[in-house]
């Protein structure tokens, strides 16, 4: 079976082509559109067999760039597709599922009409979401379609964890209240680690750490909080995100700064975290040069990280009641052995105990990085959240 995944922004569109057989998944050929609807549009495509294929060309729309994708997938140079029929399916991004989906979906009129009705919600990633599946329509009319929602696997969330202590008719009204994001990268890693406990009642807590980051309790499969809120804003802080913050200061900035809504919206998504704090970049890496360096700020920032993530582990195991796992995924919880050994410091007495040996293994595999006498697994797993976009499409058609 042959599954297209498309992860469509505002302006730009990235894709993979799987190959999917009983226990294989190739991915066939990926690639991504940048700059659409702007001057220098660009789509670099490459196969598995390494042939690259890259162009600059006008990209007026998102159905122009898969317009583009498709000519791609078809080239006799480059391509990996006879006939566009070869595709049994494409199975599509969607940030912001609302209450509406606590699942993947066929697409239909109706499920496009609920994932406008999310537009508010999603201001920036649903609209784009739409294009992408419209577009898709357009140019492969008659190729099943499928949402995955970033927010689906956590509809599980139960009322106390998710409500805002706000005036409750806000809820009725504009749906305020806790959804959390990155759910396909949490159920996937999770799915992963039940495999390695052998046991499908375990008590998880998930940590994906990247640009954006958040923390996941999952008990016996079932999302039961997280630490992303209405948006992704809220939580650890992040690469420009500033996480938890006092509600306060928003009016505070206003009022002292003379900010507009969107002035201040800017500054707690794009200025703040890792950059704000550092000044020196959003990206962990530089953070930890820097901070080897003796820069104070980034030092500073990447102990407000961990100490972030470490306080939502002693919250999640509090909510839970107790543990048997972690799992470290994403950029920073695959790679940063540095920060995972931060987070996991001083907290033997809750039974997690990093094994510092395991933890400076660098594979591409799957590892269990935990003290052969901790009594909390700490696993690293390989998120893929196209993967499990591709996998959910397939068992929809
Ligand atoms: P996104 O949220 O954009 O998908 P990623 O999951 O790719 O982000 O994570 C990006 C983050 O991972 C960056 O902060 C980057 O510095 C960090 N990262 C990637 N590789 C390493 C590494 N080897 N050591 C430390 N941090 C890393």
């Amino acid at each position: 079976m042959k599954i297209l995944v498309v992860n469509a922004g505002s302006s730009s569109l990235k894709y993979q082509l799987f190959q999917l057989e009983d226990d294989k998944q190739d991915v066939l050929a990926s690639g991504l559109c940048e700059r659409i609807g702007i001057d220098g549009a660009n789509i670099s495509h490459e196969t598995f067999e390494g042939k690259t294929f890259d162009l600059e060309t006008d990209m007026p729309d998102h159905t122009i760039a898969v317009k583009l994708v498709i000519d791609a997938l078809l080239s006799s140079e480059h391509g990996v597709l006879e006939s566009l029929e070869e595709v049994n399916a494409v199975g599509h991004r969607v940030v912001h599922g609302g209450e509406k989906f606590a699942d993947s979906v066929l697409i239909d009129d109706e499920v496009k009409a609920a994932i406008k009705e999310c537009y508010p919600l999603a201001p920036l990633h649903n609209p784009a979401n739409i294009m992408g599946i419209e577009a898709c329509e357009k140019a492969m009319p008659g190729i099943k379609q499928v949402a995955v929602f970033d927010t689906a696997f956590h509809q599980t969330i139960p009322d106390q964890a998710y409500m805002y202590a706000l005036p409750y008719e806000l809820y009725e009204k504009h749906a305020i209240r806790r959804y959390g994001f990155h759910g396909t990268s949490h159920k996937y890693v999770s799915e992963q680690a039940y495999e390695m406990l052998g046991d499908q009642d375990a008590k998880i807590i998930t940590l994906h750490l990247g640009n954006g980051s958040s923390i996941a309790a999952i008990d016996a499969g079932k999302s039961v909080d997280t630490s992303m809120g209405m948006t992704p804003l809220a939580g650890v802080p992040m690469g420009t995100r500033c996480g938890d913050i006092d509600p306060a200061i928003v009016t505070f900035l206003i009022d002292q700064e003379n900010l507009s809504t969107q002035e201040v919206d800017n500054l707690m998504n794009k200025e703040s975290g890792f950059l704000g704090v550092s000044g020196v970049s959003s990206d962990n890496r530089d953070i930890e040069n820097a901070a080897t360096q003796g820069n104070n700020r980034a030092e500073l920032v990447s102990n407000m990280f961990a100490y972030s993530c470490k306080k939502y582990i002693g919250s999640y195991i509090a909510a839970l009641n107790g543990v048997d796992a972690l799992v470290f995924t994403a950029g920073i919880g695959e790679n940063a052995s540095t920060v995972r050994a931060n987070i996991c410091e001083n907290l033997e007495y809750l039974g997690i105990k990093l094994d510092p040996e395991k933890n400076k293994i660098r594979s591409k595999d799957n590892l269990e990085i935990s003290a052969d006498d901790s009594k909390v697994k700490i696993f690293v797993i390989r998120t893929n959240e196209e993967l499990k976009i591709a996998l959910d499409t397939a068992q929809l058609v």
